[in-house]
């Protein structure tokens, strides 16, 4: 356990009660590296943040009106610091009516999502365990806490994030038979599960390690048909996804593979509506951009070009995604200029090129931009300020002459 939260942990602990709770319990116990540190605290949310004014921690409240404190406890790292808390009916089907506080740790874990999640720890090292989560732990098994049809009610994100735990654990572990069965019978009622959240658990099934548990849990129990209702592929087409998906590590790029034969547009909307952040949705649509390129017989100027258009990565990313092999000669280029991008750029600025040409600032400014890298792509030596001058001034004297 880090330093910082360890130190954390005590300084609370002195005060009251405090277990290490979720996630960071489970992986302990099934021996994973730790990334996310939850506490939960006899203490009121105004006595954590009372404490992280005293000892100097940058603190965010967001959460503070469900009883929740993130501590940042470094750079890279924050913990979050709940208070022990049951909650009321669910209203809008994320947040509940009312919180009660001043509960014991054992109710506190009973309004948590599947057992292997409802387990805590104690500062003195005991592990409390009310509902067999480490059983389910040893037998890989996904398993509500309390009755699946009441807590996929109450919030019909834990479905989505079944499918989470499924990509994160591995495909030796399944859905409990009656968490199974919920979802079957419960799928639509995610119609009303924000976009954020979803897709805050979509986007971990794509950085999972194997995401295709996750992809094709929530494509094969319904729940993909009411967030992205434009996307039906056929059982072939999905079986190529599949394929192409478990090529990459890179999200985006599964991402990207998902949808390989998806028209762009639609995408693109999907992706809105989704709230996936701009420069997901920019890459995406660049990669998809570049799908029909045919690299067998892509000849190197177009490379260059291309690649200026949509940057090296996007296109060195492009390349793998098509999954053919390239010309050579294309391949070693995109190498090249991946160590090189600045080659791209014109060796002369817009200041230049109205001097040379002997034009005003303007359309044809651009013009002359386009002519040039046009140029230069055939041959990249020639990007140098001599050769570029001379072929301007050149070119400039015989529009002149010739009236063009
Ligand atoms: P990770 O390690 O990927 O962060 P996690 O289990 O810690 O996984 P979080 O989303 O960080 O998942 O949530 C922390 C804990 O809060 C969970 O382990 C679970 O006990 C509880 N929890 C989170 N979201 C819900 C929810 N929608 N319904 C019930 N309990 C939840
Ligand atoms: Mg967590």
């Amino acid at each position: 356990m880090p330093e910082n939260v360890q130190m954390v942990w005590r300084i609370l602990q002195d005060a009251a009660p405090t277990y290490l709770v979720g996630g960071a319990v489970r992986d302990l116990l099934r021996g994973v590296a730790v990334h996310d540190w939850d506490l939960a605290t006899a203490l009121a949310p105004e006595s954590v943040s009372a404490i992280a004014v005293r000892y100097g921690w940058r603190t965010q409240a967001l959460g503070m009106r469900y009883g929740m404190i993130t501590v940042i406890v470094s750079q890279s790292l924050s913990l979050e610091v709940a208070t022990l808390r049951m909650e009321g009916d669910y209203n809008d089907q994320r947040h509940p009516n009312q919180v009660k506080y001043g509960v014991d740790i054992v109710q506190d874990l009973g309004r948590r999502d599947f057992t292997i999640n409802a387990m805590a720890l104690t500062w003195t090292g005991s592990l409390i365990d009310p509902f067999g989560g480490q059983e389910d732990l040893q037998r890989h098994l996904l398993k509500a806490v309390g009755l699946p049809t009441a807590r996929f009610r109450e919030d019909p994100l834990r479905m989505w994030r079944a499918f989470r735990f499924l990509s994160q654990l591995g495909r030796d572990w399944s859905l409990d038979e009656t968490v199974n069965h919920a979802i079957g019978e419960l799928a639509e009622e995610t119609k009303t599960t924000s976009y954020e959240r979803r897709r805050e658990e979509f986007w971990r099934i794509l950085q999972s390690v194997d995401p295709l548990p996750g992809l094709n849990g929530l494509r094969n129990s319904g729940l993909w048909s009411y967030w992205w209702s434009g996307f039906h592929p056929s059982s072939q087409d999905w079986k190529t996804s599949e394929r192409r998906v478990a090529q990459f590590q890179d999200p985006v790029l599964r991402l990207t593979a998902l949808v390989w034969c998806c028209d762009a547009e639609v995408v693109t909307k999907w992706l809105t509506q989704g709230r996936f952040s701009n420069l997901v949705k920019r890459r995406v649509q660049s990669l998809l951009a570049i799908r029909r390129v045919d690299w067998t017989v892509l000849p190197v100027q177009e490379a260059r070009s291309l690649a200026r258009h949509h940057g090296v990565d996007v296109l060195l990313d492009g390349y793998k995604l098509a999954g053919s092999s390239a010309n050579p000669s294309v391949t070693l280029e995109l190498y090249r200029l991946a160590d090189n991008p600045q080659c791209l750029t014109l060796a002369c600025s817009g200041q230049d090129i109205m001097a040379w040409a002997e034009i005003e600032p303007g359309p044809e400014v651009r013009h002359w931009i386009s002519l040039l890298e046009y140029w230069i792509d055939q041959d990249p030596v020639r990007n140098n300020r001599q050769a570029l001058q001379a072929y301007v001034v050149q070119k400039a004297s015989n529009a002149r002459k010739f009236g063009r």
